[in-house]
């Protein structure tokens, strides 16, 4: 699967813009579009709804992206939030120092008289052996030591622009979590086991963004925070441990449950140079992405570190009281972090195929259908016959009271057909002839539609007043075949 396919796609049929495109496009930031927005919200949606709604040890929070300075010194963000830069001295690019080497690099030849080729990342120069030493870009500069580069966007807070009014956009979502554990623990009269949620932006001057909405400057996660007593032993086990692995199990299935394919996951656990110094394990989720292998979501057990910090810095005690020891601890905490734009890539990366339908090509997002931007699109086969369109509206105008459902007339059916399936709609809806009738022939219509489904291409005809909840089965989870063997096939 090819980035650039799924680029196009994405502009072509409203999933991603670039941002400010007629100016020129704003480095690394993306807009989402008509059918993107869609995706993106369902995605959020079920994420909230199977890890918070679902679940009795869960709560959600939405905090400001603006937070007290404090918070990022006490989060070590500010001392340690940093990528190392190196610069070109020739044409002044920056990259990631980490990063250089897996970069196709340009190299002048001098075994070829000079010769300019772009050779592929980590490789060496097939006419001269040589291999990378300056800069991947130009090919001409030499590259700069490294230095420490943060990563926060710094901004003022008021109207004046002076050293004491800066604050930073935050650059994860976690720290509010911590910084308002009490708030929760106190308003909810929680008791350890439990999470706080959140969905929400975030925001990195990441050095090399790139790689569509891989890696942004600007982007969505949802992250978990959830608190266990170290204290606590569950199966034999410590109670963070044994958590720490729940949760790598669980987001697991959660990705597979809503189509990613098994052998496009993986778990890379961070070896112990890799590790943060508070964290005690992290394990990614793993995506095979156009890009290769990389991550989409990171599990850390991040020990009792950050409620420690925000208690030394704040002044304020972040414990809890354990009634049956009759004493306060201060939680462990596993952090389950995901990214919204990764997980959007990655499902529409996984969905995608290219069949060959009675010879031709079809082009299918096969989008689990809580995720498909669109549910049903309801399509007249004649739009000449205004009782046929009236139908198909009115048909629409009640499926849109529950479900995303569009209307289109504006091609013929196979084209109609083809730019739903393009876009991952899992149902269409045909209205016809034998639906309506012909007045004039005095024959009546049967009063049923057809329904189509996008994977098989089956279609069955379906009585209209049944639709909302044929519609209400099938997207509530109910397989396709069940439903459609209590219908007839319809012809042709
Ligand atoms: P990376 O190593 O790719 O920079 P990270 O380990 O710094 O990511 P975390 O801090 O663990 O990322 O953030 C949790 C999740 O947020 C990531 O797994 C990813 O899905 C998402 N994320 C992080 N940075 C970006 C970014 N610049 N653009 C888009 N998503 C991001």
């Amino acid at each position: 699967m090819n980035m650039d396919v799924l680029v196009s796609l994405s502009k072509r049929r409203g999933f991603v813009f670039q941002s400010s495109e007629i100016y020129g496009g704003t480095g690394s930031c993306w807009d989402y579009g008509p059918l993107g927005v869609e995706l993106k919200n369902n995605i959020k949606r079920v994420w909230w709804r199977d890890f918070v709604q679902a679940r009795a040890d869960m709560v959600g929070i939405d905090a400001s992206i603006l937070m007290h300075p404090t918070v990022w010194k006490a989060s070590g963000h500010l001392d340690h939030f940093t990528d190392p830069m190196v610069d070109c001295r020739e044409c002044r690019r920056r990259f990631r120092d980490d990063q250089v080497d897996a970069l196709a690099w340009t190299h002048y030849c001098a075994a070829t008289k000079g010769n300019k080729f772009t050779i592929p990342a980590g490789e060496p120069c097939g006419h001269c052996g040589q291999r990378r030493t300056l800069c991947p870009e130009c090919g001409k500069g030499e590259l700069t030591a490294p230095r420490q580069f943060n990563l926060m966007f710094k901004t003022f807070m008021g109207p004046v622009e002076e050293d004491a009014a800066v604050t930073y956009l935050r650059p994860e979502t976690a720290q509010a979590m911590f910084v308002n554990f009490d708030n929760v623990l106190q308003s909810m009269r929680l008791k350890l086991p439990f999470g706080i949620a959140q969905a929400g932006r975030s925001f990195r001057n990441e050095i090399t963004p790139g790689n569509f909405i891989f890696r942004t400057r600007e982007f969505e996660q949802m992250e978990i925070e959830f608190f266990v007593n170290p204290n606590d032993r569950v199966e034999g086990r410590p109670a963070d441990e044994y958590w720490h692995d729940r949760w790598i199990e669980d987001c697991m299935a959660w990705f597979k449950r809503y189509g990613l394919r098994e052998e496009n996951l993986r778990l890379r656990e961070h070896a112990r140079d890799e590790l943060a110094h508070y964290a005690k394990r992290t394990v990614d989720i793993e995506y095979n992405f156009p890009i290769g292998w990389s991550e989409l979501m990171g599990i850390a057990n991040r020990t009792d570190f950050d409620l420690k910090q925000h208690a030394k810095w704040s002044g304020k005690s972040l414990t809890y009281f354990d009634e049956e020891r009759k004493e306060h601890v201060v939680p462990f905490v596993v952090e389950p972090a995901a990214g919204v734009d990764r997980a959007l890539l990655a499902f529409m990366a996984d969905a995608y195929r290219e069949e060959e339908v009675r010879g031709e090509k079809r082009v299918v997002l096969r989008l689990h259908p809580e995720l498909a931007p669109l549910k049903v699109a309801v399509l007249p086969l004649l739009k000449k016959r205004d009782d046929i369109v009236r139908a198909a509206h009115e048909i629409r105008a009640t499926l849109a009271r529950q479900w995303r459902v569009v209307y289109d007339d504006t091609a013929a059916i196979g084209r109609l057909y083809r730019r739903q399936d393009e876009v991952g709609t899992p149902y269409c809806v045909t209205v016809d002839v034998q639906t309506i009738g012909d007045a004039e022939r005095g024959e009546r219509g049967d009063g049923r539609a057809t329904i189509r489904e996008r994977d098989s291409m089956e279609q069955i005809r379906v009585p209209i007043p049944e639709m909302p909840a044929v519609f209400r089965e099938l997207l509530d989870g109910g397989a396709w075949q069940q439903v459609a063997g209590r219908y007839p096939p319809a012809r042709g």
